[in-house]
């Protein structure tokens, strides 16, 4: 997905991906971490990462994230959302592979997923991918496609997502 498109659910995942965090915060709830509408998170990046916003005025009224090190611009609808994808661009680049079930936001509530305790690759609870091994019970486990770990998914109910 180009980065200057990513919003919401996708945003966020790929900016605890460039943090090393995990985009399902677990206690005392689970929630989503939302850097890209959570001004505690987001502010804190942008002024550790030295990134600026300008507001545009008019009829599409927008924001436009830089940063002086990077000869690029980001336009979005929103202050935070902006300078998200300027962060998620310096670190990840133009392009970041975000999980599909991330793409849409209205997707999310209600879905299972599971969660590589490893590597924090998520997907879809149902489409773990399988590997043979003979000496568990029913011949196969559960196989990390990022880092290859096996058996290393937690499993996930997306119910809530904090605003
Ligand atoms: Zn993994």
């Amino acid at each position: 997905m180009k980065t200057a498109e990513l919003s919401g659910a996708a945003l966020d995942w790929a900016v605890a991906k460039c943090e090393g965090k995990s985009h399902i915060v677990n206690a005392p709830h689970k929630y989503f971490y939302s850097p890209s509408t959570d001004w505690k998170i987001g502010g804190e990046i942008m002024e550790r990462e030295g990134i600026d916003c300008i507001f545009h005025p008019g009829v599409t009224a927008h924001w436009t994230a830089m940063n002086v090190d990077y000869n690029v611009e980001f336009p979005a609808p929103t202050l935070l959302e902006a300078a998200m994808r300027m962060y998620v661009y310096m670190k990840l680049g133009d392009e970041v592979e975000i999980p599909k079930e991330l793409k849409s936001e209205k997707t999310i509530v209600g879905m299972e997923v599971g969660r590589c305790t490893f590597c924090g690759y998520i997907c879809e609870w149902e489409e773990i991918p399988t590997a043979g091994d003979p000496t568990c019970s029913d011949g196969t486990v559960q196989c990390c496609p990022e880092c290859n770990e096996g058996e290393s998914f937690d499993r996930y109910v997306l119910a809530e997502r904090k605003r």
